[in-house]
């Protein structure tokens, strides 16, 4: 076979030509002009010409530990030589047996069964599979209509995409709209005037036992929430929210599902977000991306005993749960998270998360005092920066808010970061190992960005 060149040119060429990106614009589709990671380490990510870049939102809300642990390649490597691949059908193995042993004791409560994926939007579809499968046997076969919010982010298969809330009217792609109800926007910004936070959650909480209440709360399965929106822009629901939320759920016998694919292993300073920050204890957890720090693909639905134990053992002969994937449980991405767990554990990274996020939350919320910076939000180690321009004649203000984002994002890889571009909004998530020194660089040059750009505007 000919060898490929890999020139930053043939890279460029052949990313153009024949990968299709997530989310692919369809109008630069072939003709992007795409940055090429070429390499990384620690939280550094080295671009075809050698540039130094901090990665703002590391990978993409995944890089945990941090890139090139020599540590982590010999766990990959050493597992690869062993057992690189097992049918999870037929037999078991080490892996994702001590893995699914350390999720259930990491985790809260009766969460202590592990079905393992290939990431997130497959560890959603999963736990709202598993809610129909569980409302059918229990012979409920209308409860399985799933409640969302505006602007959630859930995943890439149809499921998963069908519960997001994110551009539903904006995409070309079709969803399962029947079983699926949307809530308003969380967002505590959003509330009118002289409306407090206690009001606002008020508002969202009668709002949602309204609509339970109109489709019949016989008809709902599930309530899927992200304990932050991630994606949707960082947003945090208002005090008291979580918990008033899961005593509806109770209230109407709906299941909950936490959504903590970008919260879980450390993103806010703990293994998961639902019970030690927010105080609940969901039913399922839906988990991927920094359960192996992003070295390996892997997810993971976790599903509360008192879920499995009425569909269960003695009287279910011949039932199965008909979900599965040919990598599920995959000895080299368990043994990937495992030791990802390990480094996390033994270098105290949850603990350094709790220590260093005052420092991240003072110079986010720094960037307030800029021009165009309309707000700033975050928490743990993850933050959202949001513009503000004013309208002008000739532009409609969403067209000049993404253009004024498009070109901090610029700036800041001009000047050495990388922002995840979110339309007007810059998204942070760093790696989990960032130093106090390393945060003061990367607000640096956001700060500098968004003033080159807003003199620029
Ligand atoms: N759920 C949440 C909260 C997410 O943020 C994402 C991805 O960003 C997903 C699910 C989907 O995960 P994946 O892209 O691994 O399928």
């Amino acid at each position: 076979m000919k060898s490929l060149s890999n020139s930053a040119a043939t890279i460029r060429d052949y990313d153009n030509t024949h990968f299709m990106h997530p989310w692919e614009g369809m109008a630069e589709f072939g003709s992007a002009d795409r940055t090429i990671s070429a390499s990384a380490e620690g939280i550094y990510v080295y671009d075809q010409n050698g540039r130094k870049l901090i990665d703002g939102p590391g990978g993409m809300w995944c890089s945990q530990i941090g890139y090139a642990r020599q540590d982590m390649a010999d766990a990959i490597a050493d597992q690869v030589m062993k057992l690189s691949y097992n049918s999870p059908w037929n037999t078991a193995s080490a892996p994702p047996a001590l893995l699914a042993k350390k999720l259930a004791d990491l985790a809260p409560g009766d969460l202590n069964t592990v079905f393992f994926t290939t990431g997130g939007s497959t560890a959603v579809d999963t736990a709202i599979r598993f809610m129909h499968f569980y409302n059918n046997r229990l012979g409920r076969r209308d409860k399985k209509i799933v409640l969302s919010r505006v602007r959630a982010y859930h995943g890439s298969t149809y499921l998963s995409a069908s519960v997001t809330g994110r551009d539903q009217g904006s995409n070309n792609l079709d969803i399962e709209k029947d079983r699926v109800r949307l809530l308003s926007d969380v967002n505590p910004n959003l509330r009118p005037k002289g409306t407090s936070l206690d009001d606002w959650c008020d508002a969202k909480l009668a709002e949602m036992e309204a609509l339970i209440l109109e489709t019949g709360p016989d008809k709902i399965g599930a309530f899927i929430a992200e304990p932050i929106l991630a994606s949707g822009g960082v947003i945090i629901p208002p005090p008291g929210y979580h918990k008033r939320t899961l005593e509806l759920c109770h209230k109407y016998d709906i299941l909950y599902i936490s959504d903590e694919v970008v919260t879980a292993f450390g993103r806010l300073g703990h293994w998961f977000a639902s019970k030690d920050v927010f105080d609940i204890q969901p039913d399922m957890i839906t988990c991927a991306k920094g359960i192996t720090s992003g070295y390996l693909p892997l997810g993971a639905c976790l599903i509360s005993d008192r879920l499995l134990e009425p569909i269960s053992g003695e009287g279910h002969e011949n039932t199965f749960f008909n979900n599965g994937y040919t990598y599920s449980g995959h000895p080299v991405s368990c043994a990937a998270a495992l030791k990802n767990i390990e480094i996390i554990e033994n270098e105290k990274i949850l603990e350094h998360v709790r220590a260093i996020s005052p420092r991240f939350m003072e110079k986010l919320n720094a960037l307030r005092d800029l021009p165009n910076v309309g707000d700033t939000r975050g928490m743990g180690l993850v933050g959202c920066v949001e513009a503000a321009v004013d309208p002008s004649d000739d532009q409609t203000r969403a067209e000049r808010l993404q253009a004024f984002g498009n070109k901090v994002d610029q700036k800041c890889e001009e000047l050495g970061l990388i922002v995840r571009p979110l339309g007007h909004m810059c998204v942070f998530s760093p790696p989990l190992v960032i130093t106090e020194g390393q945060i003061d660089d990367m607000f640096a040059i956001l700060s500098e960005a968004i003033r080159l750009v807003a003199t620029e505007f």
